[in-house]
């Protein structure tokens, strides 16, 4: 079977009980890197994001603010919207769930379940946690309190609508073993099935009116309001459409949902029996990460610490920025943040590795060749061992990035600058300059070290946009880089004899490793 050539991405719909912070801007950077990605690979690519609008913490959110809900909801609600430009994320659709047509999908699955069979009314009594909103199970508590939340869980008892969730118990333990890469990483899919070895119980999908209106009110009983999960998880069929745009049928099911592994059991438990239970086919990844550390600590609107992720940007550079994030997390661990190693990324990786590479290589052409770039001879034994590896890292690259192992697929870009750095070394070009019988000898050595340097700028663009285009400019090709790569990424020989390069400022200035410690107190509130 031929593989699908579209790519559906998302990232869980932002509570607007707060501003972006660290984790909502990583989950985001991912879902543009991998948009990025598979649109250079040749792929019809949408990527949605959005905000998640109802429910009691927005209510109360509100409430300390003198607020209406909608008003309040519509000021983070753009707040959003407005700061993921900064970042440059390429969303296809900014998605809000307070949006007409989303009300609309979310009444017509909650009525196709319902006339199913699979909704009913009953009483329910368990200990809820409200910053999860939902009932959680007793094996869930840590000494008693809610783990995400170090809350004790309030006891309720309360008349409901209910989804009958537990009848969907085995099929999906049959799906998540029949598909293995339904949840990835590994980790997170044997925890999807170990909570699945404990009886399913059903899931409480509505609130009454009289203690909740900030919701979308259940098509079969106007008294009740739809439950937060039941509303946030059907977003990502609203985004492409559902349930008749040509949009729709052609991205779904092929959708990857990203999350941060504290909502797992909606995503990997409640969202598949939702789908199968209303008819539609279940998504074919829900890719799940850790969460950043920043001294020690969670990075957790619950808990306070919010490092700024726009400020930090806007210090050091977006691609500096969107290439620590990506470089510096094992996508499904935990990782740590802090302002100093993301200088010394820059420093060395890019500033030193990457961006000395560009200046140097440049710097002979223009010295040695007036800035045009010279016909290669026959390659020797050294060139054919640089091409080789350029080409294997475009391979590896490729089954990294699929795999989401984007920290991976940038140390082998890396591998690659180093070798193309120490082929300049032993080359020495400034040598073979000497001798007026190696000019052909220093044509070619300065050709396969634009060619790397051209490979080099469409493997680092879906990470780092700008400096991806930079390099392409500066190397003096043809066109945007955007469009050559997808057919030239895998090709050797595609910048052309007589092309000239254009030099321009440096890509990454190094920054003073004193400088980050001074900011920390501002950075980290
Ligand atoms: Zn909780």
């Amino acid at each position: 079977m031929s593989e699908p050539r579209t790519f559906y991405v998302t990232t869980p719909i932002y509570y607007v009980n707060a501003p972006p912070h660290l984790g909502h801007a990583y989950t985001t950077v991912v879902g543009d890197v991998l948009t990025r990605f598979y649109r250079l690979a040749g792929y019809d690519t949408f990527f949605l994001t959005g905000t998640d609008e109802h429910g009691d913490k927005v209510v109360q959110a509100a409430a300390e603010r003198q607020m209406s809900p909608k008003a309040y909801a519509d000021e983070i609600s753009n707040l959003f919207q407005s700061l993921w430009p900064r970042l440059n994320i390429s969303n296809n659709r900014f998605i809000r769930t307070t949006d007409e047509e989303h009300k609309r999908v979310v009444q017509s699955i909650l009525q196709a379940v319902y006339d199913k069979g699979d909704i009913y009314f009953g009483e329910y009594a368990g200990h809820y946690c409200v910053g999860c909103e939902r009932f959680v199970t007793e094996n869930e508590l840590v000494d008693g309190k809610c783990p995400d939340h170090q809350k004790e869980p309030e006891f309720r008892k309360e008349k409901n609508y209910f989804f009958a969730m537990s009848k969907y118990q085995q099929w999906l333990v049959e799906h998540i073993r029949a598909n293995p890469d339904f949840i990835r990483p590994e980790r997170y899919r044997n925890k999807a099935l170990s909570s699945l070895e404990e009886p399913l119980g059903d899931l409480c999908i509505s609130r009454p009116k009289k203690r909740l209106s900030w919701g979308i009110p259940l098509p079969f009983d106007a008294d009740y309001v739809t439950y937060v999960w039941f509303d946030a998880l059907i977003n990502y069929l609203t985004g492409v459409g559902y349930p008749s745009d040509s949009m729709y049928r052609a991205f779904w099911p092929e959708a990857n949902h990203l999350i941060a592994k504290d909502i797992l059991i909606p995503h990997g438990i409640y969202w598949p029996t939702m789908l199968q239970a209303a008819g539609i086919k279940p998504f074919v990844h829900l890719n799940v990460h850790g969460y950043w550390n920043i001294e020690g600590g969670k990075m957790s609107k619950s808990q306070g610490m919010i490092v700024d992720p726009f400020e930090l940007s806007e210090t050091y550079g977006v691609d500096a920025f969107r290439y620590f994030l990506m470089r510096e997390m094992v996508f499904g661990l935990d990782a740590n943040f802090s302002e100093s190693a993301l200088v010394g990324r820059l420093n060395s990786d890019l500033a030193n590795d990457l961006g000395n590479l560009l200046s140097r290589s440049l710097a002979m052409v223009t010295k040695y060749f007036k800035g045009t770039v010279r016909q290669p001879a026959d390659p020797g034994k050294e060139d054919e061992k640089l091409r080789d590896h350029a080409l294997k890292v475009v391979d590896s690259f490729e089954s990294d990035m699929k795999a989401l192992g984007f920290h991976k697929a940038l140390m082998g870009t890396w591998e690659l600058v180093g070798h193309v750095n120490k082929y300049i070394d032993e080359m020495a070009p400034w040598s073979l300059a000497k001798d007026p019988d190696q000019k052909d000898r220093l044509a070619t050595v300065l050709y396969n070290t634009l060619e790397c340097l051209r490979i080099i700028s469409c493997l680092i663009v879906p990470f780092m946009p700008q400096t991806g285009e930079k390099m392409w400019t500066q190397l003096g090709m043809d066109g945007s880089i955007c469009d050559q790569c997808v057919k030239d990424m895998k090709a050797w020989g595609r910048v052309r004899a007589g092309q000239i390069i254009q030099r321009g400022a440096p890509l990454f200035p190094r920054r003073d490793p004193t400088e980050s410690d001074g900011q920390k107190d501002s950075q980290t509130r």
